[in-house]
């Protein structure tokens, strides 16, 4: 569904995107895991057209990515929730969730999608006049995932969602993932910090360190490497 081959991308002088090639399944849940400044986010910028690559290629169900502009490829059916949630704290919750909806298919599919997102995120449900300003850490990153469902995606990219939660409310956010996950079968992937809960909840993972792809493999692959078990899951 989604192919990267060879992508090199940076801001300006700065490099950080070295040769990266990765290959995302239809229905797949894929984490990309490694440590700060890894390139993560820089890596889900590119392929959501913020940050064009200098070297490399991008196709999503066979569409050559380069040739649309960043702001056409929701359309496409690429929803990207962006690092630190980025709710609309001014708006109530609804309206945030409305904000989402604003591709064709998000439009189109609104009626029933609203009900199906209420029904995975039920806090959407009870908060739902409330300033998003006013929720709290998790609630903002579920209306974060929530607003991305309502583009009615067919790949949800997740830019750290455990980012500043505590530890229980972090795991709440892992538990919602892999249950969207198997309510929606929408394919998905997830950058984390948090090695062991992304590769827990995820099926395929790639280990980002330095701009570079230096592992890649199914969870039960990546959990018995030595080097991610030392380095990652301190071991
Ligand atoms: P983290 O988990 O800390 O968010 P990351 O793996 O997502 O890290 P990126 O945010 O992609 O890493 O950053 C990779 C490198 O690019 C870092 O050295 C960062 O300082 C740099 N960088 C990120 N955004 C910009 C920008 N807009 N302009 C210049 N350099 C940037």
């Amino acid at each position: 569904m989604l192919r990267l081959e060879g992508v090199c991308a940076g801001y300006s002088v700065l490099p950080v995107l070295n040769d990266v090639s990765l290959n995302v399944e239809a229905g797949q849940f894929v984490a990309i895991v490694g440590p700060n400044g890894a390139g993560k986010t820089t890596l889900f910028k590119t392929i959501s057209g913020i940050v064009r690559p200098s070297a490399g290629a991008i196709h999503f169900e066979g569409v050559d990515l380069l040739g649309i502009p960043a702001a056409a490829r929701p359309h496409l059916g690429i929803a990207h929730v962006p690092e630190g949630r980025q709710v609309f704290p001014s708006l109530s919750v609804m309206e945030n969730l409305e904000m989402g909806a604003f591709t064709e298919a998000g439009r189109r599919a609104w009626k029933e999608n609203i009900g199906r997102i209420f029904t995975l995120l039920p806090v959407l449900a009870e908060r739902r006049h409330q300033f998003a300003g006013t929720l709290s850490g998790g609630e903002q990153q579920m209306l974060a995932i929530g607003r991305g469902l309502a583009s009615a995606p067919k790949l949800l990219m997740l830019d750290e969602p455990s980012m500043g939660l505590a530890p229980a409310i972090a795991d709440f956010i892992f538990e919602k993932l892999i249950e969207i996950r198997t309510q929606t079968r929408l394919t998905i992937v997830l950058v984390e910090q948090r090695v062991a809960e992304a590769l827990e909840s995820a099926d395929h993972g790639y280990v980002l360190e330095a701009g570079r792809v230096v592992l890649e493999g199914n969870k039960e692959t990546l959990r018995a490497d030595d080097r991610v078990r030392q380095a990652y899951l301190g071991m």
